[in-house]
């Protein structure tokens, strides 16, 4: 944990990385006091250096933290640091618009009653994706209502749920995605972020079907992973998993892999992500470790309970992909490793 801003100082200088980083990194990890009852919120945030806002979801009032938030200020022990903005509670949606309402973000079969990985907490959300929107007409109104008028600058609708039935509904549901864009004569990007397709065939026939799709799998840990997933995630090995990026890679999907910095030992990290950078196309999407609820921090690995942890694991990213032209898309991470700089880069592009 960050204990105050000449901490966080400090750590800028000795790691070489923007403050405003290692703030931002440090609120997504240790969460926020706050006079509310609401235990996790959704908000925008602009740090007082910075012109850009950010968006995030933490949670409120669990654990240790030098961070508070009065009237829509925020402070680290008693520094204004920045201001937040449209507070909400954290609900677990059906859907939501993310890069600028350019993108969907789907979640259709009720995640928020998906169980399983040690490490999730979106069970502990309040529910708002109740409404499954596995079939066509279901799915077309909730679009139609939330999207109207915003459906022709649709670029990219992202399914993100764990919890199919199995992994013939995946397919079955993304077709009807793709069927549904072809009614409304868009084109966007369809990309997939689960561990349910495992099957080369259903690559193929999804590659036919879909012309732009991206397959984002999550993999999240590399090590403890039958006691730290759901049985569904747990069954695909380190093994199977590579050799389904590379397949996906060779056949021209946009592909990465999603992880969860905060439960593997730094020289694992350092291990796997050499390993896996040779399979991919995209950035990895690295997900800090929130904790939802008192107990969990015990999940972490015992080096990560110190903020340097988290800085070390991002230089060695850096090490791994500043030659390639890999870059992390903020819009896709609202707890991610990465702000305003990657290595030395400025970071561009959309953040929410
Ligand atoms: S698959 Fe795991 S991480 Fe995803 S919603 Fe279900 S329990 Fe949570």
């Amino acid at each position: 944990v960050i204990k105050n801003l000449e901490h966080a100082q400090k750590l800028s200088q000795d790691f070489d990385i923007p403050l405003e980083d290692i703030l931002l990194i440090g609120i997504n990890l240790a969460g926020v006091k706050a006079e509310m009852p609401d235990q996790r919120i959704r908000f925008k945030i602009k740090l007082r250096n910075l012109k850009e806002w950010f968006y995030m979801g933490i949670c409120v009032n669990i654990g240790k933290t030098p961070f508070y938030i009065k009237k829509n200020n925020l402070y680290i022990q008693n520094e204004k640091i920045g201001k937040i903005a449209e507070v909400e509670n954290d609900t677990c949606d059906t859907t939501y618009l993310r890069r600028n309402n350019t993108s969907i973000n789907l979640n259709s079969n009720c995640r928020s009653g998906c169980f399983g990985c040690k490490f999730c907490g979106t069970y502990k959300q309040d529910a708002d994706d109740k409404v499954l929107l596995l079939d066509f007409k279901k799915l077309e109104n909730k679009f139609s209502c939330t999207f109207s008028g915003k459906v022709k600058n649709i670029l990219e609708i992202c399914l993100c749920t764990g919890c199919f039935k199995d992994e013939e509904e995946v397919i079955q549901h993304l077709l009807m995605i793709r069927n549904w864009c072809e009614t409304k004569k868009i084109d966007p990007r369809i990309k997939y972020i689960g561990s349910q397709i495992t099957e080369k065939k259903n690559l193929n026939l999804i590659q036919n079907k879909i012309p732009k799709f991206s397959y984002y799998l999550t993999i999240e840990c590399f090590n403890r992973r039958n006691f730290m997933l759901r049985n569904s995630k747990a069954r695909v090995s380190l093994e199977k998993a590579q050799h389904l990026m590379n397949y996906s890679t060779k056949i021209g999907l946009n592909t990465t892999f999603l992880y969860i910095l905060g439960l593997d030992s730094i020289s694992s990290i350092s291990r796997h992500f050499k390993k896996y950078a040779k399979s991919i196309n995209r950035f990895p999407i690295v997900n800090l470790m929130q904790i939802y609820y008192k107990g969990q921090e015990e999940l972490r690995h015992k080096e990560a309970d110190q903020i340097e942890y988290y800085l070390k694991a991002r230089k060695i990213i850096e090490k791994i992909f500043i030659k390639s032209k890999l870059r992390p898309e903020l819009w896709e991470n609202y707890r991610g490793l990465w702000y305003t700089k990657f290595d030395k880069e400025n970071l561009t592009g959309f953040k929410m």
